[in-house]
């Protein structure tokens, strides 16, 4: 990467973090100390929530969220075909069956009409799913209310993909505060809010999801007392189910626990970042995401779309190609999931979801980041307005 390039996204680490980590490295405990338990403490108390489980990323939190909502063979799972391959892919890891459902062309948003319809259909067909997975795409809510209310009517669980949304809000209170949600899920990969390096945690209010997703972090064993079904002595522990080595490392969590405290100083320069690029870009043949009323956005990321007359074949690409020779690191958030070839052996087809699709063909993620500077910014913005002239 030359010095000059300027990415979509990337980490802001300071002298604390540096610290917090020489920290870590120098004391007793290189995991299972006592950094995991004050990272999950304050994530918890961030999103005013009951129980954060910490894990080595958002990836397994997923899987672990899904297992602990019992998802398995026979199980289906729903979630936007616009994200990371990892939303669905944590639904397959069970064993269950993964489909999608389109999103709202304004919001770029899992669609809460389609998903609507889908269920009534699937209510008719007996094929209702076990869990939902909305993703907040860039850092914006979904409409959780509406949500909710069809968790409620038809049956199924919530697993909020948030992994853009730390430090995000719905009408007014923090993303993963789980009200409309049975577990959310955070990710602290490098481009993300705030960073571990590789890490992510589920948060929920509910006791016993969070002390099944314990389990499974750890090889499904307990050392908890009360729980073992007898107790040979001091050294006694038991393997209650099958789980996976998914912690967290004490370096890990003394880096997201230093970066928390400049969680919403990095929300604020995002946001302002964005405004900025509301302002400049305005009279360009873009569309930006709209924003939901009730929603602030953690802005992980500023996506545009090209307007359908600047939309034509080719186009696309045009500008993807002008702005990386120009040395931005343009980037496409997100190839739709079911028409990645694993998911197109599983059956998925171009045409099935044709708003994720449309969308695909007409996005741009502009980098986006604290320490993206103005003359950087200038520069994005006059590549683009460039590659966009007629
Ligand atoms: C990054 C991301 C994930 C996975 O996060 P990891 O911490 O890298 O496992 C899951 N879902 C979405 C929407 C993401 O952007």
């Amino acid at each position: 990467m030359s010095a000059n390039w300027i990415p979509y996204g990337r980490q802001d680490i300071d002298g604390n973090d540096i610290e917090a980590v020489v920290e870590v490295l120098t004391s007793d405990f290189l995991t299972q100390g006592p950094v995991v338990p004050r990272f999950e403490e304050a994530l918890a108390a961030y999103c005013g929530v009951e129980h954060a489980v910490a894990a080595n990323s958002a990836t397994s939190a997923l899987h672990m969220a899904c297992l602990a909502l019992g998802v398995g063979p026979g199980d289906r799972v729903w979630t936007s075909p616009v994200t990371f391959v990892a939303s669905a892919n944590c639904a397959l890891y069970c064993g269950a069956e993964v489909d999608f459902v389109d999103i709202d062309p304004q919001t770029c948003n899992l669609s809460v009409i389609a998903l609507e319809e889908k269920l009534r259909h699937a209510r008719a067909g007996n094929c209702l799913p076990k869990v939902v997975i909305p993703v907040h795409l860039a850092g914006q809510s979904c409409d959780m209310q509406a949500i909710a209310r069809l968790a409620e009517e038809f049956g199924f669980a919530v697993i909020e993909d948030a992994a853009h949304a730390i430090g995000g809000r719905y009408h007014q209170r923090p993303v993963g505060d789980c009200r409309y949600s049975d577990i959310t899920v955070f990710s602290f990969h490098p481009v993300k809010i705030i960073t571990t390096a590789e890490g992510g945690v589920a948060t929920t209010m509910k006791a016993e999801l969070a002390e099944r997703m314990r389990d499974l972090r750890s090889h499904g064993i307990t050392r908890d007392r009360g729980r073992l079904l007898q107790d040979d002595g001091p050294w006694y522990y038991e393997q209650q189910s099958l789980g996976f080595n998914y912690r967290m490392t004490e370096i890990q969590a003394a880096l997201g626990l230093s970066q928390m405290t400049r969680l919403d100083s990095f929300v604020e320069r995002r946001s302002e970042l964005a405004r900025q690029y509301d302002r400049l870009l305005d009279g360009m043949p873009l569309m930006r995401q709209e924003e939901h009323p009730h929603s602030d956005s953690s802005w992980h990321l500023y996506i545009v779309r090209l307007a359908a007359s600047a939309a034509d074949a080719g186009r696309h690409r045009q500008v993807f190609d002008a702005l990386r020779h120009a040395g931005i690191g343009v980037n496409l958030h997100y190839i739709p999931v079911h028409l990645q070839p694993y998911y197109r052996g599983l059956g998925f087809r171009q045409g099935d979801f044709p708003h994720a699709e449309d969308y695909y063909r007409r996005a741009i993620s502009l980098p986006l980041y604290p320490g993206l500077t103005q003359s950087q910014q200038d520069h994005v913005v006059a590549s683009l307005g460039r590659a966009l002239a007629p």
